[in-house]
């Protein structure tokens, strides 16, 4: 399958590991919109939020039991925003889910 994503969880496309375990994988955003900005993705391939099903609830879970774990580690204590862009309207351009952590600085008060 030609995923960007896919591609850079079985390392055949290089990028930036801040977290890795046998279900997910968290790099540096390679065009950072804050400070700190990093993707967390599950390694199987999931489209984006719309395709999530019941047999994903694990892995959705264990993602965000991750996602703490990898502010502390950059420390992010002040605070973070968490967001997954789905589908034209978002503005979606991987189709590999994601997570975006932000943070870094004072966010803008914008959602959309
Ligand atoms: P989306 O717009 O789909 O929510 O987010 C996709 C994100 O992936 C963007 O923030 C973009 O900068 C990032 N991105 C695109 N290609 C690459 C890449 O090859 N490596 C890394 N580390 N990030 C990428
Ligand atoms: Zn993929």
């Amino acid at each position: 399958m030609d995923c960007l994503f896919c591609k850079i969880a079985a390392g055949e496309i290089p990028s930036t590991k801040v977290y890795e375990d046998d279900q997910i994988l968290a790099f540096r955003d390679i065009a950072p919109q804050a400070p700190t900005h990093i993707l967390v993705i599950p390694k199987v391939h999931i489209a984006s939020v719309n395709e999530i099903t019941g047999a994903h609830s694990a892995l959705i879970a264990h993602i965000f039991e991750v996602i703490p774990t990898i502010a502390a580690q950059e420390q992010l204590e002040n605070g973070y925003r968490v967001v997954s862009n789905c589908g034209a309207d978002a503005g979606q351009t991987v189709h590999h889910l994601h997570f975006h952590i932000l943070g870094g600085k004072t966010l803008s008060t914008e959602m959309a």
